[in-house]
């Protein structure tokens, strides 16, 4: 952004009334006009008000490369819940992969009882390596859903490739398009056109510029709205599986005004640190947590070592969510497989 000062004016006063309002100012004298640059650690003011300002000749703000995302609301509404800045913070609990149609069920019973609203988990995994479990697609979806169903839990779970997205799509409450495919184009073309809401985990090495500019691309294809996920980032230090960058959750919760998610089991690859961390993001300004749940994390199919046990989760659930979230049973009565109630 760009401040004109007026050729009769007193550019120390505008500074004085720029700094006031939160903005960091560089000061550029030209021939004859003082212009004042804003650096983008300032607060955000709109350009109505600066052009308020005594002395104040022009504001000239660039153009936006995220528009949609500019308008995006503080809060998206899934199946009668609000997620996102003000709302009350929310909890997604499940295994890392779904495994079985008796385990994905129980753990569902566990999800709902600590408090959770949403059920997670893996159908179509994306492993690092190819000979690791690779999910069970698209049966593992229904036995999720239904699972979901009779404990008045969202599903959110996700797509890995474009062709997969209308299946997923048709079971998911929320889409998910994990960190290994943050900058997949074409997957977030399909993912937005499905219309619903999508959650965007960060890539691991992902700025986040990068990371605003793929949840553009899903608004411009037709996503309803967005919520984004911070699973951690690639970082020097090998003793945690990534770092959980509280930074970027408080910019995106506190600066950009939109719903983010914190995932600790991605981000520190170990279950001791888990609870922690969640009190973290929420302090941080995380609209809830996203944690990966075991009841025997020593045979898990994919990250057993990241997992909570169920009795560690209800003590969460207790601590952090101890007022019950509305889930689906409380909003409508008839939902079938892939409905979308905004
Ligand atoms: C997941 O949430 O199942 C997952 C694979 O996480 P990420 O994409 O953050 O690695
Ligand atoms: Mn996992």
């Amino acid at each position: 952004v760009i401040i004109t000062v007026g050729p009769d004016s007193d550019a120390a006063c505008v500074r004085q009334e720029l700094v006031h309002r939160g903005l960091w100012v560089r000061r550029f004298d030209g021939a004859d006009v003082v212009r004042f640059v804003v650096e983008p650690h300032s607060a955000r003011v709109g350009r109505e008000e600066l052009l308020r300002i005594p002395g104040v000749a022009d504001v000239s703000v660039p153009k936006s490369t995220t528009p949609l995302l500019d308008g995006h609301p503080p809060v998206v509404r899934v199946r009668g819940l609000d997620i996102g800045v003000g709302a009350a913070p929310i909890l997604m609990a499940g295994p890392c992969s779904v495994e079985s149609e008796e385990r994905i069920l129980a753990l569902a019973g566990q999800a709902a009882a600590a408090g959770a609203s949403f059920l997670r988990g893996g159908a179509f995994k994306p492993r690092t390596s190819c000979y690791d479990f690779q999910g069970l697609g698209e049966q593992a979806l229904g036995w999720m859903r239904r699972a979901a169903d009779a404990h008045g839990l969202r599903v959110i779970t996700e797509a890995l490739e474009p062709g997969e997205v209308p299946v997923v799509a048709a079971h998911t409450d929320v889409l998910q398009i994990g960190a290994r495919n943050m900058h997949s184009a074409r997957l977030l073309r399909a993912a937005g056109a499905t219309g619903l809401v999508v959650m965007l985990k960060r890539g691991m090495a992902a700025t986040i510029e990068e990371w605003t500019a793929a949840a553009e691309t899903l608004l411009v294809h037709g996503a309803r709205g967005v919520i984004f996920c911070e699973r951690g980032v690639r970082s020097f230090d090998p003793a945690t599986r990534f770092t959980v960058d509280l930074g970027a959750v408080a910019l995106i919760a506190h600066v950009l005004q939109l719903p983010v998610i914190v995932d600790p089991s991605h981000g520190a690859g170990r279950r001791d640190l888990v609870p922690a961390l969640c009190r973290a993001g929420i302090a941080a300004g995380a609209s809830g947590v996203m944690v990966e749940v075991h009841d025997a994390p020593g045979e898990a199919l994919s990250d057993g070592p990241q997992a909570i046990t169920p009795a560690v989760l209800a003590s969460l659930g207790n601590e952090l969510f101890s007022v019950r979230q509305p889930t689906t049973r409380d909003c409508r009565p008839s939902l079938t497989i892939g409905s979308r109630v905004s």
